[in-house]
């Protein structure tokens, strides 16, 4: 079985601070496909940031020593792009007052394309955001019909445009891909249209189908159903090549990128950085303890965040098992010694399992460190699940 010689060479260091989430739940409508924690009550965003601004000058003290520079700040959601301007700098100017916020910092936001214009764009460019991400999704009007996006194809042609003109370089789209009315041809001309243009970021997800969301229920109605695990490989090995071929480096599972411009904020999750995450739903992690707010706007609203918080404190096992997870989806995988530094007691056992994986050429191991071969990437969920310590 063909091997990923250049895919998986190990020459990424992945150097980088705190970070910080802002999770901004309100979305107009509802997207078929999405479990995310969101609301439609878009009338309370004035209140929401009231919140938010108290939640961010509360929790100043949230990092530890050692993880006090912020390099990354990440406005997801939800729809960050329903907050104008104005609120969107009342939230950097507390972040930038109360928090040590690095010069060169990482500014992001997610951007829905039915809520940009060229006024909006040259607002979030002034106010600082140097890194934007466009929900694309796909550049066929059916396919973001189905899905019940917001926007069309022609709209996502125009503000991607729009972002560059205004003057923004760190540019992504996130595409969805194994929509069950679609094929292979129709997901190689939305890479061959994205690659129209100078782009830096490729988050391109695999359609799941959750229960709760309109494409659960139409499954439940035998409606709908997921594409065949033999056709997603297929979509995952012409995304990875294809992406390849236009310059992307496949970094992550669902992560491309050109230039070296990683997702520096997502890539500190993938590490075990310490991140805070701020607005109702959000996590934290204070490299021990995982921290979260209630999925609950009223709660959020009306007692603030401290009402609704919950924590847990990772044993061994846990922080072994999710360092397992977050790594094996990444090009440069884990570093067994840090495995090992994590959970001593699992030496004989652990190297025992990964060799079998060796052995069979689903991981690969250089250097010290372990990662999926081209047989193994696409299956990796399932070989980390054999890996975990319960
Ligand atoms: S805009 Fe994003 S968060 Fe909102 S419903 Fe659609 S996919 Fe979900």
């Amino acid at each position: 079985m063909a091997r990923l010689s250049v895919v998986f060479c190990i020459d990424v260091i992945f150097i980088f601070m705190a970070g910080i989430y802002i999770h901004v739940p309100f979305c107009k409508t509802r997207c078929h496909y999405c479990d995310f924690f969101k609301s439609t009550k878009v009338q309370f965003r004035n209140q929401f940031l009231g919140q938010l601004l108290k939640e961010l000058e509360n929790r100043r003290k949230f990092f530890p020593e050692s993880d006090k520079i912020i390099e990354s700040v990440y406005f997801g959601g939800g729809t960050p792009s329903l907050l104008d301007v104005d609120q969107l700098k009342k939230v950097l100017a507390v972040i930038r007052k109360e928090y040590s916020l690095d010069n060169g910092a990482e500014l992001t936001i997610e951007v829905n394309p039915d809520d940009l214009d060229p006024d909006y764009l040259e607002g979030l460019k002034k106010t600082g955001f140097n890194r934007i991400s466009l929900g694309i999704q796909s550049f066929f009007d059916e396919d973001l019909k189905r899905m019940g996006r917001r926007h069309n194809a022609d709209q996502s042609r125009k503000v991607i445009d729009q972002t560059f003109d205004a003057g923004f370089k760190n540019v992504g789209i996130d595409l969805i891909y194994g929509l069950p009315w679609s094929d292979q041809e129709k997901f190689l001309e939305n890479l061959k249209i994205m690659n129209q243009y100078p782009l830096k970021h490729l988050s391109a997800y695999h359609l799941t189908i959750e229960p709760g969301t309109q494409f659960g229920r139409d499954k439940k109605r035998k409606k709908l159903s997921e594409i065949e695990e033999e056709q997603s490989e297929q979509l995952f090995w012409l995304l990875h090549d294809e992406a390849e071929k236009m310059g992307f480096d496949h970094y992550e599972i669902s992560n491309f990128c050109r230039d070296e411009l990683y997702s520096r904020h997502n890539t500190s999750y993938w590490i075990g950085k310490s991140y805070l995450g701020v607005g109702p739903g959000a996590h934290s992690f204070d490299g021990i303890r995982r921290f979260w707010n209630k999925s609950d706007l009223h709660q959020y609203l009306h007692c603030g965040y401290q009402k609704g918080i919950g924590e847990e404190i990772l044993s061994e096992n846990d922080r072994f098992n999710e360092r397992l997870m977050l790594g094996l989806r990444t090009k440069k995988g884990i570093d067994l010694f840090d495995l090992k530094n994590i959970h001593p007691g699992l030496t004989d056992r652990l190297e025992k399992n990964i060799q079998k994986w060796i052995d069979r050429d689903f991981l690969m191991q250089s250097g010290g460190r372990i990662f999926g071969s081209r047989k193994g990437w696409f299956l990796i969920d399932g070989i980390i699940e054999d890996l975990f310590e319960v």
